[in-house]
């Protein structure tokens, strides 16, 4: 039989759908993989930890390695001088679709791979399969550049991945019914007001995510100190280049006064987002937030 993997995150569409896999399959036949980026809050890996010790599976972390040494999120923005930006998310691709595909290609099984993935998350995942091959878009010849695709063709002719979307039918209020009547209860970090959990902050956090950034000192002087670092005199490319966490437009351009042309600085969208006066950002974009990479689901 095909070994049965999970691909956990944290977040309570991965924690239902592990949860599904064991009371179809078992705990003993069931893996979970968590892909560790290493700008997860501390309560995430405590998480992910905690339940699959409670649900007495295995759990594989994966960590991006790069000259055998491990590659965090904030190993890759001081390489690369800059932050990932919405529109490509140069993190999800390095630091969990490539040690995800990676993992893969060292296992000398057949793999069957679940995802929490639901239709009502957005238009775009609705048109998305509930079952299909996990590599097939590396068969789309339309589709060019993906990772280590030689590899992958190679290792498909002798194994087989399959993906199953088990909750891509269900609401997210049956997402936590199914968790809490499991006897478990879903990342603490939604309690605290998040509507997603993954990175702390992702990149494509909404204002009032970065609010409880702003409410967190740990989380607030990590981020702060990160964009510093990656603006350090010799690291920056000048200060008409400031490498900024946050995207142009994030915060009234009024409120961005450090950098010319309204791109904000951490230190402003935390002052902003404290404000008593501030207009939060009431709703999620169309697409909502997740990584919509071929491998949907590594982020939550
Ligand atoms: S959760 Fe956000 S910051 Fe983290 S890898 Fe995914 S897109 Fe990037």
């Amino acid at each position: 039989m095909a070994r049965i993997i999970v691909s956990f995150s944290g977040g309570k569409d991965s924690q239902a759908t592990l949860i599904y896999a064991i009371n179809r399959w078992g705990a003993d036949k069931v893996e979970a993989v968590f892909c560790d980026t290493g700008w997860e809050h501390p309560l995430t890996n405590n998480f992910v930890k905690e339940v699959c010790d409670k649900l007495g599976v295995k759990l594989t972390t994966l960590v991006k390695k790069r000259c055998g040494e491990d590659l965090t999120f904030e190993k890759l923005c001081l390489e690369t001088h800059c932050f990932p930006v919405p529109s490509r998310r140069a993190c999800t691709k390095t630091l969990k679709i490539e040690p995800m595909v990676d993992w893969i290609l060292e296992q000398d099984d057949n793999l069957i791979i679940l995802q929490g993935i639901r239709a009502k998350e957005s238009e775009s995942r609705a048109k998305m399969a509930s079952e299909c091959m996990y590599f097939a878009e590396y068969f789309n010849d339309k589709i060019k550049g993906q990772y280590r695709k030689r590899a992958v063709k190679k290792w498909c002719e002798t194994h087989d991945a399959s993906l199953l979307r088990p909750i891509f039918g269900w609401t997210s209020q049956e997402v936590i019914d199914y968790i809490l009547t499991n006897g478990m209860r879903p990342n603490p970090l939604y309690e605290r007001g998040c509507s997603r959990v993954g990175c702390f902050p992702c990149i494509m956090s909404r204002q009032r995510e970065i609010q409880l950034v702003a409410r967190d000192n740990e989380m607030r002087e990590r981020l702060i100190n990160l964009e510093k670092k990656v603006n350090e005199p010799n690291r920056s490319r000048g200060a008409l280049n400031y490498a900024g966490f946050f995207v142009k437009g994030f915060i009234p351009e009024r409120f961005c006064r450090t950098i010319k042309g309204g791109y904000p600085t951490v230190q402003e969208v935390l002052d902003y987002v404290t404000r008593d006066d501030c207009q939060l950002d009431m709703f999620e974009p169309e697409e909502g937030y997740s990584c919509m990479s071929l491998y949907r689901g590594l982020c939550e």
